[in-house]
Order: C-alpha cells, then sequence, then structure tokens
C-alpha cells in the first residue's frame, strides 16, 4: 500500500470571491442574462468551465474583454482538488498493473469526500460521491455512520471524475471508461445535481465526454426517484442494493426499509423495467449468519424472479468498527449455485481496494474510526 499526501499548496491570500463553479447550469445563464449577455453565452461559459475547465476568466478568448473583467472582478474558479491517495497493489495483478487507488477530494468548505480508481483489464472505473456523509445510515457501511453533512454541487461530482480521468491517464496510460455513483452518500437524494453532472460528464464534444451507458446509478431503492430516472430517458444502468429478499433481515441492514418494504421495491423496479425496457441490477452483499443461508438464497431467487434484473453478488470488506464479516466461501458456492440453479444471470464481483479501505461499504472508514 502506498500513500501520497498532496504537498500543502501554497497560503495564497483568501479569495473573497464566490466560486463560480458552484453555480448550476441555469444560473450560470441566468447571471449572464442579468448582464445582459444573450443566452448562447451561457452555453460557451459552461464549456470554458467545464470542458476546457479553465480557471482563469482571461483565457476566455470568446468573450470580450468587458465581459471577462466583469466576470473576473465579482468571481473566482475553484474546482475540487485531491488532498491525499492511496494505492493498493494486490500480489497477482502487479503484473499487470492493477492498482486500485482511493483519493480524498478536497471540496469548497474544506469537507472531503472519497473517490476510487478501479482499473481492469477491460475497463477504467471511477466510483464516484455524490454526498458529503449519508442519511440512510445502512447498518454495514462506513458513510453511513458519519451522519449527513451536505449534498454534493454538479461540479463537485464532475471535478471527481475529471480529476480521476487525469490519475488513469497519469498512471494507466488510458482514461475513464466507466462511472459509477456508488461512491459516499444515496445518489437518488441528490438527483438534481446528479443529473445535471451526467449532462455535464457526456457532453458529446467536452474535452472528457463519456457514453451514459458506462454509467451506473446505484441506489437503496427511492421509488419515486427510480421512477424519475427510468422517465428521463437517460441511457444510465441502475443498481438496487437489495442485500436481503427477508424482510425483517432487509430493516435490520438497511432502515430505509421500513419505509421501502420489498413489495413496494419490487414495484418500483418493475415501473422502472417496463419504462425502459432494461433490467435492473440487484447488488446483493454475502454476510456470514445474517444473509447467506439456503432460505436466504430461495428468498432471492423468488424475489428476482419477479422483475427483470441480473444479481451481482458481492463481498463485504470488514470495517473495523462494525460487527459483520464476509460469507463464507462455501456458503458463497452454495448461494451462487442456488440462484444459477434457479435460471437467474448472476456476477460476482471481486472486491478490489479492501486493503486501502475503498472497497463496498467502507468508504469513510477513518472517519468513523476517530
Ligand atoms: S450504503 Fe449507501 S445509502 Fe446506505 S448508508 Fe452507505 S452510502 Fe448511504
Amino acid at each position: 500500500m502506498t500513500i501520497n499526501n498532496q504537498p500543502e499548496r501554497k497560503k495564497i491570500q483568501h479569495d473573497e470571491r464566490p466560486n463560480m463553479r458552484m453555480l448550476t447550469r441555469k444560473e450560470l445563464g441566468e447571471h449572464l442574462a442579468a448582464l445582459g449577455e444573450p443566452a448562447y453565452r451561457a452555453t460557451q461559459l459552461h464549456r470554458w468551465l467545464y470542458s476546457n475547465q479553465t480557471l482563469d476568466f482571461e483565457e476566455m478568448s470568446t468573450f470580450g474583454k468587458q465581459l471577462r473583467q466583469k466576470l473576473a472582478s465579482a468571481w473566482s474558479i475553484r474546482p475540487a482538488s485531491i488532498a491525499s491517495s492511496e494505492s493498493e497493489a494486490r500480489e497477482a495483478d502487479a503484473a499487470i498493473d492493477i492498482q486500485t487507488a482511493k483519493f480524498l477530494i478536497r471540496l469548497e468548505d474544506g469537507e472531503l469526500v472519497e473517490s476510487v480508481l478501479i482499473p481492469s483489464e477491460e475497463r477504467m472505473t471511477a466510483c464516484i460521491s455524490s454526498q458529503v456523509g449519508c442519511p440512510l445510515r445502512c447498518a454495514f457501511c462506513a458513510t453511513g455512520q458519519m451522519g449527513f453533512r451536505r449534498n454534493l454541487a454538479t461540479s463537485e461530482i464532475t471535478d471527481q471524475a475529471f480529476l480521476l480521468d487525469a490519475e488513469a491517464l497519469k498512471r494507466h496510460g488510458r482514461g475513464l471508461s466507466n462511472i459509477v455513483f456508488m461512491g459516499m452518500g444515496e445518489p437518488l437524494l441528490n438527483l438534481d445535481n446528479v443529473f445535471e453532472s451526467i449532462g455535464t460528464l457526456t457532453e458529446q464534444d467536452y474535452r472528457f465526454s463519456i457514453s451514459e451507458k458506462k454509467i451506473t446509478i446505484s441506489t437503496v431503492g427511492l421509488p419515486a426517484e427510480m421512477e424519475r430516472i427510468a422517465r428521463s430517458g437517460l441511457k444510465t444502468k441502475l443498481a438496487v442494493s437489495l442485500h436481503s429478499a427477508d424482510q425483517s433481515v432487509r430493516e435490520r441492514m438497511m432502515p430505509v426499509a421500513l419505509d421501502v418494504p420489498l413489495d413496494k421495491l419490487a414495484k418500483a423496479i418493475s415501473i422502472c423495467n417496463t419504462i425502459t425496457g432494461q433490467p435492473v441490477t440487484l447488488v446483493y452483499m454475502l454476510l456470514e449468519g445474517v444473509n447467506d443461508s439456503p432460505e436466504d438464497a430461495r428468498k432471492l431467487a423468488r424475489f428476482a424472479k419477479s422483475v427483470l434484473c441480473k444479481i451481482n453478488l458481492i463481498d463485504y470488506n470488514s470495517i473495523v468498527t462494525l460487527k459483520f464479516e464476509s460469507g463464507c466461501s462455501s456458503s458463497k458456492t452454495m448461494f451462487i449455485q442456488r440462484l444459477l440453479d434457479a435460471g437467474l444471470p448472476v456476477t460476482v464481483r471481486k472486491s478490489q481496494g479492501a486493503a486501502i479501505n475503498a472497497a463496498c461499504g467502507q468508504l469513510a472508514t477513518r472517519t468513523v474510526r476517530k
């Protein structure tokens, strides 16, 4: 494991001007309109900020000098930055240069979130955060133990992708191929900003551009917001963290299940299936003695058969303050076999990043330990 702390940035005089990157696209347009500028200027300004990623209004050569000066006198441009990083090289992977790396991202107000770069031979995936902390308090999740601090602004979401793309190019010679909203927070509780960030990340002629189909949004299963995504026309994929198809077990693991019982969740998934024609991925984390029995497999199979879905089994990564254990390999084999026998499509995700607390459920571990 390696840890890199970025050198402390030189002390600069505190900039009193507000940060233009905290404005939404709509607000950028409103601000320019208030200055008497035509609507197309907003498109140009957005491109300068998020395609060129300029930090200096003087570089905005499509604007006249007067407008550049007006903007510079009122605003600064301060993107999120990497505060530190940790890398994990698994022995078996060292030869093919596969290193999972976790980045601590410093935000506008000094808050920190975590993003994880997960390289594999076929993909270069960024796992990004949507909230500082999370209000949903899933029992197995380090972020949930932090409590909720705030939603991320649109630019704070896009900046994680830009920063990890640059790191991927530097470390591996190839940029991001996939983005998953599976970092800190519940993306569906910050859906306006998640939507806008996806709009920016998929702008076709921007310097960084990724296909909607390469983006996965993960949720604990919030019906109204799931339907909103389905109706949005986005081609992004949806992953629902199920973790148990037994109502009382799920309630113990995920308090949100008290409000969204399994029948309501199945109905929400079916509505998404009908609108998009696409399957939803059911994410199921095997926990020893909690949800890994033959009966649990049977209940999962029954739930999965009631909707259009794929199942993704993942390992639990231990968090020192929490009391769960990953399912043992024999129960995992039995579990997988039962699902396959039921004719269900199952993938098993190998855990990456556990040594640096970058794996599923581990983000924010250090904060919790403190
Ligand atoms: S698993 Fe996701 S939704 Fe649950 S507490 Fe953690 S970040 Fe929030």
